[in-house]
């Protein structure tokens, strides 16, 4: 698969810089790469340029989070400008949302006796983005945990004693912003939510109708038969097929560049389609 169309540098929470993260990717013979950082756009000018020297075409993107039935969904833009109004804002408050978050996420340490991790985290974050891993990052370095998913399934996920609900945009805002810059909407790893197939179904549906164009299909670390289930899942909600190593650094086990496979037939994968025009302009 020489397409992969999700990756993140250390401008978000990925290890690499963006120079080192095209480098990773040519050597894994990926030729189609997009960076899609967290709610950021500042490590594009640097990929892009890495690209041009390594010969790769690099697809302008940012992952966004979004709030859905009280869940944390990701939407992926790809293809977007670097300078539109309204995406800029909505990542600049989503930027804010992140220090409310964080300051409030070590409010629940400090009850839960861990202290002072706000300021150890905002003193290791040297970029627009702070999140979870960071607080994962100290919590190894202090020794409270062994590793990153212990810092998750322990602390940080979804339902555990630090995780705070932030008031993220919705899907159709985020769908928003992406197609104001002129990008395409991808729903990123539907098969990572931790939820039934029936209300995967209802998401997909609700991000068609809120003018989403794409789901990941091809994604790291994920059995055939998902990928299967995905293809048939967008064929029926005539959402364009991505692929999407999701990237992040070796510290993070199972992403791995020029692994993913080939695209399931029956199924239009976004390159075949006319929306790729919008991401490689
Ligand atoms: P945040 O941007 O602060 O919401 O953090 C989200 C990032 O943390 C994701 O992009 C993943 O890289 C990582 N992450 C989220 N949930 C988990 C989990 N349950 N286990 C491991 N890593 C996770
Ligand atoms: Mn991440
Ligand atoms: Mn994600
Ligand atoms: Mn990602």
């Amino acid at each position: 698969m020489i397409y992969d169309l999700h990756s993140h540098t250390i401008f978000s929470d990925g290890d690499l810089s963006p120079e080192e993260l095209v480098n990773e990717a040519s050597a894994g013979g990926v030729k189609v790469l997009a960076l899609t950082d967290h709610d950021t756009l500042d490590g594009l000018p640097r990929a892009e340029d890495a690209a041009r020297t390594a010969g790769l075409t690099l697809v302008r993107g940012v992952e966004i989070s979004t709030r859905w039935e009280k869940l944390d969904i990701h939407v992926l833009g790809l293809g977007v400008d670097l300078d539109d109004s309204t995406l800029v804002d909505g990542l600049k408050f989503h930027q804010s949302e992140r220090i409310t978050r964080a300051q409030q996420v070590s409010t629940k340490f400090e009850k839960l006796g861990i202290e002072g991790m706000w300021e150890e985290v905002s003193q290791q974050v040297k970029t627009h983005y702070v999140g979870r891993p960071d607080f994962a990052r100290v919590l190894i370095k202090r020794g409270v945990v062994n590793n990153f998913q212990a810092a998750f399934n322990k602390y940080l996920a979804a339902g555990k004693p630090a995780y705070v609900a932030t008031d993220w945009a919705s899907i159709p805002e985020a769908i928003t912003w992406i197609k104001s810059a002129g990008g395409v909407a991808v729903l990123a790893h539907p098969g990572r939510y931790r939820i039934t197939r029936t209300k995967l179904t209802k998401l997909l549906a609700f991000f068609k109708e809120a003018g989403g164009e794409g789901m990941e299909v091809l994604y790291s670390a994920q059995e055939a038969s998902k990928t299967q289930d995905l293809a048939r899942l967008s064929k029926q909600f005539g959402l364009v097929a991505s692929a999407g190593s999701d990237f992040h650094g070796f510290s993070y086990p199972g992403m791995r560049f020029g692994a993913l496979g080939e695209m399931p037939s029956g199924c239009q994968a976004l390159w075949d389609s006319p929306l790729w025009q919008k991401c490689v302009n």
